[in-house]
């Protein structure tokens, strides 16, 4: 469901409203359509939601792996070293 949250410019009113294709969103209290959309935890979508924690979930992973990639070139570096002497 689109359903958003507005912060009117004109009057400050915060309210949600449910956006389809043809609505005009337009503040309640003033009728103004100078509005800003809020962040709504309700508007995010599941699927958002989803994408979301696999973007998380994978910067975590590629991250990891730098971490392992730099302890294994810092082993090998040793033992090149170790190697050499
Ligand atoms: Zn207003």
């Amino acid at each position: 469901m689109p359903i958003f949250d507005y912060e009117c410019r004109g009057c400050g009113n915060q309210f949600e409203m449910l956006v389809l294709k043809a609505t005009v969103a337009a503040c309640p209290s003033c009728q103004s359509q100078d509005l800003k959309q809020l962040i709504s935890a309700f508007a995010v979508s599941s699927e958002e939601l989803s994408r979301a924690r696999v973007k998380a979930a994978r910067s975590k992973y590629i991250n990891s792996n730098d971490v392992k990639d730099k302890r294994i070139e810092e082993a090998r570096d040793i033992a090149e070293h170790d190697r050499d002497h």
